[in-house]
């Protein structure tokens, strides 16, 4: 059992490069800058252009790829993906890259997203003698390009890809060539760089600051973009649907350092502060972030207000995953071994305490008390984002509905549960405003529960189960 530490979390990150001698160990580091997107398990894939080579672990980065597992993948390129599970469950069997052999040849596969129609396909194919090697619904994919009449590689994914609704980035490799796609409602990121005569992939650009490439563009909404010595090649798999890229990406899951969707993932969250700042001002006299989560939006709190920004909650970095008895007594040292108040800063004081969601409301309240008792005055609670109010399906692992506090409970039962002595929430219209959405090309179901795809009944059970 691990420690509840009641936030959204990551999902996955991908990765991959095509056309440079050293494509392992590039996808190695770059795996490192995206390791918060996952870390129950990491694996890579490469390509001597003769075979496909594939390693995955439990565990994190660094601890699953020692020299000699980087020296056993040789090659011009490679793939690689951190896995957070949300579909399927948390084993070995699940971790990506998805390697297999087939009519097309070999191919490894490795998915950021969710797909929302995988049990109904899977129960199709399974039917049709189809057998299942994970639990994890990325392999929908694989057998559908497997079984695929399709002479072409990209016209047996694209149908492939027909078959399947939801959220997928992808990169796949094939002995010589790697393909990205983005499905036509571009959930999540993808993003293509350049590294001297070799392309990269990324779910995130500071995967790319890390190795040196310089980033291209973003791989679009429904695009298809293959590297091979010819060079990138773009197709269309997808007639063009309204985009819905994940707005959490820019209020919490990116990097503050990478660039998501086009605009810089600090700028996003130091302006989602600034507008929270118009919209809900507090007389008080520090603005402290819940780090890190907090610290891009409390800067623009602190800016836009003019309250000075004072760190008076110190995180714990090396606390990782805590492996405890789940009983509620020691659940409750959670948050203290993440969190210490800095009793000299806050005594007396009123503050202004910003984070960027509330979930269940128990890690805020714990917070809230913990600087009461370092002497804290008043606590005012500012959440740069709107009230979450319903359950992801398209890449986050999520509480169901009835565990989300905002999809029961009004902004002041919740201050009132939180134990703050006032809270406010930005506006749904300060958070698209932050991120300059102004033609509608992001997906904000968790806030508004309209989901831009329709959900299979199943999947809606689990996550409005009580
Ligand atoms: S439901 Fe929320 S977390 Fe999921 S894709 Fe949409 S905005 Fe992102």
């Amino acid at each position: 059992m691990t420690v509840n530490d009641d936030r959204f979390h990551d999902h996955c990150g991908v990765i991959a490069v095509y056309g440079d001698p050293e494509a392992a160990k590039l996808t190695y580091l770059g795996l490192y800058s995206l390791q918060h997107r996952g870390q129950e398990s990491a694996g890579i894939s490469a390509s001597d252009g003769e075979r496909l080579v594939t390693h995955r672990a439990m565990g994190h980065v660094a601890e699953v790829f020692t020299q000699d597992v980087l020296k056993s993948l040789p090659g011009y390129a490679a793939i690689g993906h951190t896995r957070y599970s949300t579909a399927g469950d948390t084993d070995l069997l699940n971790a990506q890259p998805l390697a297999v052999s087939c009519q097309k040849g070999q191919v490894a596969l490795a998915h950021n997203g969710n797909l929302v129609n995988a049990s109904a396909i899977r129960r199709d194919l399974e039917s049709r003698g189809a057998i299942f090697q994970t639990t994890s619904d990325t392999e929908v994919i694989v057998h559908y390009f497997a079984r695929s009449r399709q002479a072409g590689v990209p016209e047996a994914l694209a149908e492939a890809l027909d078959k399947v609704v939801g959220a997928y980035s992808l990169v796949v490799l094939f002995k010589d060539s790697v393909i990205g796609i983005r499905d036509p409602r571009g959930f999540r990121p993808l993003s293509l760089g350049r590294l001297g005569s070799a392309h990269v992939l990324a779910s995130e650009t500071c995967a790319f600051d890390l190795i040196d490439a310089t980033f291209v563009r973003d791989v679009e909404p429904g695009e298809m973009v293959i590297l091979n010595r010819e060079g990138v090649t773009s197709l269309r798999f997808a007639v063009p649907t309204q985009p819905a890229q994940c707005i959490f990406e820019h209020v919490y899951f990116s990097r503050p350092d990478s660039m998501v969707f086009g605009q810089s993932v600090q700028t996003s969250r130091e302006m989602l502060g600034r507008l929270l700042a118009r919209e809900h001002p507090a007389a008080a006299d520090l603005v402290v972030p819940v780090p890190d989560s907090g610290v891009a939006a409390a800067s623009g709190y602190a800016e836009e207000s003019g309250i000075p920004l004072r760190f008076g909650l110190i995180r714990n970095h090396y606390v990782g995953r805590t492996f405890i008895e789940p009983s509620q007594t020691i659940r409750d040292f959670g948050v203290k071994l993440k969190l210490n108040p800095v009793r000299k800063l806050l005594e007396g004081q009123r503050v202004v305490l910003v984070d960027d969601s509330i979930i269940r409301g128990t890690t805020s309240r714990k917070i809230v008390r913990l600087m009461r008792g370092a002497g804290a005055r008043e606590i005012h609670m500012r959440i740069s984002c709107p009230p979450t109010v319903s359950p992801c399906f398209y890449g986050i692992d999520t509480p169901t509905k009835k565990e989300l506090i905002a999809s029961s409970h009004s902004v002041e039962e919740i201050r009132q549960f939180i134990e703050a002595d006032s809270l406010g929430y930005l506006s749904l219209e300060g958070m698209r405003q932050a991120v300059g959405d102004t033609q509608g090309r992001y997906c904000l179901a968790c806030y508004t529960a309209n989901y831009p795809t329709t959900i299979q009944e199943p999947l809606l059970a689990l996550r409005n189960r009580d």
